[in-house]
């Protein structure tokens, strides 16, 4: 069988993941660009039960460790408006023991790298590349005065992504007003396998659980609002808001502060190179979906390089069909989370109605909640 050269630039965890998930294939050689990242150790992320075979079959990773905890319910809490509205989703509805598994990024990060230290089929090259010359024969990348050729790149390097930047990709990127903090807390009450999202007026509160009494907290409000709630005052707000579901809250912990934005591509692939990850779509963190639709960027580029072992992986055929393969799912999370993102930020009178229309749906019917969380756990086949 013929072997082929494919380059994977950047070593994020869709990166790292990518390049163990493809060294299954035996007719590949993989050359990982990139340096190992080093993560918050605030940063969590809730993989969905469904995409979490995928770790399984390249990391060691179980789901009864201590460290990862299952995420059996979540409530959201509307307080956009005077009367609260509360909104309860249970795995149960789906027949499921939970909806996601929530770990954090340093840990997922140490068990890849772990990994990719250890396989045989992967060339780890700790240096960020210079530059791309990609055209329809080859595609060559630039790195410290060297160059390597390959016949197809994959790119995973983030939304600053320079394979995109230097192959022309256009991109529609919208910074929001509004940063995120992320933190750890500690509460006196368990959270019973349950995340807890605070909607409120130009505001979101999420704690998601990361220990039997601690959560991560991801909180997104206007840089002002963030900056005047430094120590205490910030304890005071997350005991406010959560206290009752959570019980007495501290925190002595520092945190970090995130832009907010988002970003889509007009095309997921130019010549020789395909975009993956951040570096084709960025979301605001809500209802945990970025770095799962990362996620089914890789299972989708494994599978046409599967069932195509004799056809050139950087040919249109491959990349072309990539694009097609994932461009309903990736433009469909955009819209929704987005929109959910604005009628939260940006609260009028437009944004009431639907929201309230969404709301009251919800509520009531039991078919659509089940379609809503069918479609948001991707438990349908996206077309
Ligand atoms: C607060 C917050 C909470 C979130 N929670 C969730 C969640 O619960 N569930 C979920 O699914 N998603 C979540 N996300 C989204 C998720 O974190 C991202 O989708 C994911 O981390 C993106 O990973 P990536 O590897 O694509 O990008 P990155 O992590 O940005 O990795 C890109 C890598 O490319 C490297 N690179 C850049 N330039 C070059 C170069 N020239 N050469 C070589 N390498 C280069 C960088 O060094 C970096 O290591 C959250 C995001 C935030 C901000």
């Amino acid at each position: 069988m013929k072997q082929y050269k494919i380059a994977i630039v950047g070593s994020g965890i869709i990166g790292m993941t990518c390049a163990l998930y493809l060294s299954k294939l035996n007719n590949i050689q993989i050359t990982l660009y990139g340096k190992f990242p080093k993560h918050s150790d605030y940063k969590t992320t809730a993989i969905l039960k469904t995409s979490f075979n995928l770790f399984k079959s390249i990391i060691n990773i179980n789901e009864d460790d201590e460290n990862i905890q299952k995420l059996k319910k979540f409530k959201i809490i509307d307080q956009l408006r005077s009367s609260e509205k509360i909104l309860d989703f249970d795995s149960f509805e789906l027949e499921m023991d939970c909806f996601a598994y929530n770990i954090k990024d340093s840990l997922l990060s140490d068990k890849l790298i772990k990994q990719i230290k250890k396989s045989k089929n992967i060339i780890h090259i700790d240096e960020f590349i210079n530059s791309i010359n990609n055209n329809l024969q080859e595609v060559i990348i630039d790195y410290k005065g060297k160059r390597n050729h390959h016949d197809l790149v994959i790119a995973a390097d983030g939304r600053d992504s320079i394979v995109r930047n230097k192959n022309l990709i256009s991109v529609e990127r919208l910074k929001y007003q509004e940063n995120i903090l992320i933190t750890e807390i500690d509460h006196s009450k368990h959270h019973e396998n349950t995340s807890y999202e605070i909607h409120r007026n130009g505001s979101l509160l999420t704690s998601v659980p990361t220990s039997n009494n601690t959560s991560a907290i991801v909180y997104i409000d206007n840089p002002e609002n963030i900056k005047k709630k430094n120590g205490r005052i910030l304890t005071d707000y997350f005991n406010q808001l959560l206290g009752s579901y959570l019980g007495n809250i501290e925190t002595n912990r520092t945190h970090n502060i995130f832009p907010s934005e988002t970003l889509r591509v007009n095309k997921l692939y130019t010549n020789r190179c395909i975009l993956i990850g951040e570096s084709a779509h960025v979301i605001p963190p809500i209802g945990a979906q970025g770095l799962n639709l990362g996620l089914r960027d890789i299972e989708v580029i494994y599978n046409l390089l599967n069932s195509y072992k004799n056809i050139d992986p950087g040919s249109k055929i491959i990349t072309s069909k990539y694009n097609h393969l994932r461009w309903s799912d990736i433009y469909k999370r955009y819209k929704s989370v987005n929109l959910l993102y604005q009628s939260m930020m940006n609260y009028n009178f437009k944004n009431f109605i639907i929201r309230n229309i969404g709301m009251i749906t919800l509520q009531k019917s039991k078919t659509i909640r089940n379609v809503l969380l069918q479609e948001g756990m991707v438990l349908k086949k996206n077309k």
